[in-house]
C-alpha cells in the first residue's frame, strides 16, 4: 500500500539516497537499520516531504506523487496521509499534553473542540497518560513527552506513522515504556516505518527489516532472515558491531 520508487536525494553534491525502492504492505511494521549517516532519517523525511526528494515517486494507496512534478496540493495530500514521531518529540512547549494532541485535530482535521478533546483524552489514556492531560512538556519525562508525540500522531489517523529514532534521546530507563506503546499500536495493525537502533524491538515487532548503507538498501527480509542469516558482508559487520 506504500510504495517508494527510485527515491533519490542529494544535499549539494552529496548524494544521500540513491534510487531507493521500498514496498510496505498495509498493517506492516518496517524497521530500517543501518550505520549513522547511511540515509535512514533522510529517507523517512522524504516520505512526508520534510525533505524534498531529488527524484522518484511515492505512492500511498491510490494516491501517487511523482517527485519531479510535485505540486503544493499533492504535497499537502501526502502529508495528510502520514504522521511523524520525532527523536526530539517536537511538542509545543506552551501547550499541555491534551492541547498538543488536540492541535492537529482542530487545525488539520477541523474537528469541533469538544470532539477533539474527547478523542485526545482517549488517545492519551491509551498511551498511559490519562493522569497527565494538563501537564506541560517541561513537567513530563522524556518518555512521557514521546508518548504524547505518539498520541498526537495517532490522532491524525494517518495511513502510516513514521518513527524517526523515537527512543534515541531518552535515558535508558525510559526506553522500555515508549517501545511498549509502539509495540501495542503495532499489534493494532497500524502501518509503521521505524528507524531505530533497538535491535530487540526490531526482532520482536518488525515484519520486515531493511538494512541501509551508503544511501542504498543493502539487504532486506524478515527479522529472522536479516538477523540470523544476513547475506551481505556489510550487514554482517554492522550486526556484529552492535549486538
Ligand atoms: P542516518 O539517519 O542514517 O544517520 P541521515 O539521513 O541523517 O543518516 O544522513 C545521511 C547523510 O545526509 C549524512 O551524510 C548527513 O550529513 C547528510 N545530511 C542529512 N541532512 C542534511 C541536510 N539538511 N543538509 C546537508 N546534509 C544533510
Amino acid at each position: 500500500m506504500i510504495k517508494l520508487e527510485r527515491i533519490s536525494k542529494s544535499f549539494g553534491r552529496n548524494q544521500v539516497l540513491n534510487q531507493i525502492d521500498l514496498t510496505v504492505a498495509k498493517g506492516e511494521v518496517v524497521v530500517i537499520l543501518g550505520p549513522s549517516g547511511s540515509g535512514k532519517t533522510t529517507l523517512l523525511r522524504c516520505v512526508n516531504y520534510l525533505e524534498k526528494p531529488s527524484g522518484g515517486a511515492i505512492s500511498i494507496g491510490d494516491f501517487k506523487l511523482d517527485c519531479s512534478h510535485a505540486r503544493k496540493k499533492d504535497i499537502h495530500q501526502l502529508r495528510q496521509k502520514t504522521a511523524m514521531v520525532f527523536q526530539q518529540y517536537n511538542l509545543f512547549r506552551h501547550k499541555t499534553a491534551l492541547e498538543n494532541v488536540m492541535e492537529g485535530l482542530l487545525i488539520v482535521k477541523k474537528l469541533p473542540k469538544e470532539q477533539a478533546r474527547e478523542k485526545s483524552k482517549a488517545l492519551l489514556e491509551k498511551v498511559g497518560l490519562g493522569g497527565k492531560l494538563d501537564a506541560y512538556p517541561s513537567q513530563l519525562s522524556g518518555g512521557q513527552q514521546q508518548r504524547v508525540g505518539i498520541a498526537r500522531a495517532l490522532a491524525l489517523e494517518p495511513e502510516v506513522i513514521l518513527f524517526d529514532e523515537p527512543t534515541s534521546a531518552l535515558d535508558p530507563e525510559l526506553v522500555g515504556e515508549v517501545l511498549a506503546v509502539i509495540r501495542k499500536i503495532a499489534k493494532e495493525g497500524i502501518t509503521m516505518i521505524v528507524v531505530t537502533h533497538e535491535m530487540g524491538f526490531a526482532r520482536d515487532v518488525a515484519n520486515h527489516v531493511v538494512f541501509m548503507d551508503g544511501g542504498v538498501i543493502v539487504e532486506e527480509g524478515t527479522p529472522a532472515e536479516v538477523f540470523n542469516h544476513p547475506r551481505e558482508e556489510r550487514t554482517k559487520q554492522f550486526l556484529k558491531r552492535i549486538t
